[in-house]
């Protein structure tokens, strides 16, 4: 099968001719129709996060159909349609497991840095971790509902009941959380990078009330902000746009230094929290939420092949919504 292969960080992937693998008896076989490309991939190839596997195909927004099943693996059959998520295995006994946040999970598995991911014709996944996607998705506007789409909700769990909502960064997560905020009667509030007038027009269609430059005020406090930018910068900034007992939300995996502040921009009771990794529990929320609201995705598509521009393309800010790469037709 082609595949895209990372094997060094900081090195372009390149295409490889790898065998199909044959999954093991809990996991399925997945011939991958689509998969996302996600902020956390480039993480991984910037070697912003350490600790992973190499080589990894990385990939983590996969959709595609079950090709084979493993001997103990009953839960989907040939042919049904799969989607994978960033979290691959828990432990299940942890105490953040046995207390309902295996997201935490101290020997948590994730797909694209620990398990090879979906960058890849096929891919293998352990079933108790994959989902059953809602047939109004076609395979690619699927594939970004799997972490843009299970992060982004569960960020916007932790913002609370906030009815004046903050978005730093308005790529793939928050051109999903936007559309979920609006249908929930938020009023939203989106901050991009200074200048980006094209992001600006992109979330005012989506319902934003406002949308203007990160450093920018916005014209009314906000209750929460969620950040997406991997701009440590950004915490100081959206404490400011906050007013007391507001909430800011940390939903990347990795942020550059958070600058020194003064604690006034914390008193009055504000918070900061991080938000980490997903629940199987977020998702099935998410994905039954996701057709009601409805959440329309708008993607970029890429051939598995061009997976490298795909993440230049990510890193300039140059992606409207989320990209995706499509394996092409099997050879
Ligand atoms: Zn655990
Ligand atoms: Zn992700």
């Amino acid at each position: 099968m082609r595949a895209m292969l990372l094997d060094a960080p900081r090195r372009a992937l390149h295409l490889a001719e790898l065998p199909v693998p044959r999954p093991a008896a809990e996991q399925v076989l997945i011939k991958v129709h689509a998969c996302g490309v996600c902020r956390t991939d480039l993480h991984v190839v910037d070697g912003d996060l350490a600790g992973g596997k190499l080589p990894i195909v990385p990939g983590h927004e996969i959709v595609g159909v079950v090709a084979e099943t493993g001997e103990a693996a009953e839960r989907f059959r040939i042919g049904d349609r799969v989607g994978v998520p960033w979290l691959g295995y828990t432990c299940g006994t942890c105490r953040y497991c046995a207390s309902g946040r295996e997201n935490l999970c101290d020997s948590a598995r994730f797909t694209g840095y620990h398990l090879d991911g979906g960058y890849a014709e096929y891919t293998l996944a352990d079933q108790r971790y994959c989902f059953a996607l809602p047939a109004a998705y076609d395979d690619v506007a699927a594939a970004p509902l799997l972490c843009a789409g299970l992060i982004g909700y569960r960020s916007l769990v932790m913002a609370g009941d906030a009815k004046r909502l903050g978005i730093y960064g308005f790529g793939a997560a928050a051109h999903i959380v936007a559309q979920v905020a609006r249908y929930q009667g938020r009023e939203l509030y989106a901050f991009t990078r200074p200048g980006d007038i094209e992001a600006q027009q992109f979330a005012r269609g989506l319902g934003a009330t406002w949308a203007g430059d990160a450093t920018a005020a916005p014209p009314e406090s906000l209750d929460a902000a969620i950040i997406f930018a991997p701009v440590g910068a950004l915490v100081p900034q959206a404490l400011r746009a906050t007013r007391k007992g507001g909430r800011v939300v940390c939903a990347g995996i990795h942020m550059s230094d958070i600058p020194a502040f003064s604690y006034d921009l914390l008193w009055g009771e504000r918070s900061i929290r991080s938000v980490a990794n997903l629940t199987r529990r977020d998702g099935e929320e998410f994905l039954k939420l996701a057709p009601q609201v409805p959440v329309r995705t708008s993607t970029e598509t890429f051939d598995l092949a061009q997976a490298n521009e795909a993440l230049t393309r990510l890193r300039e800010g140059k992606i409207t919504g989320a990209a995706v790469l499509v394996p092409g037709p099997i050879r």
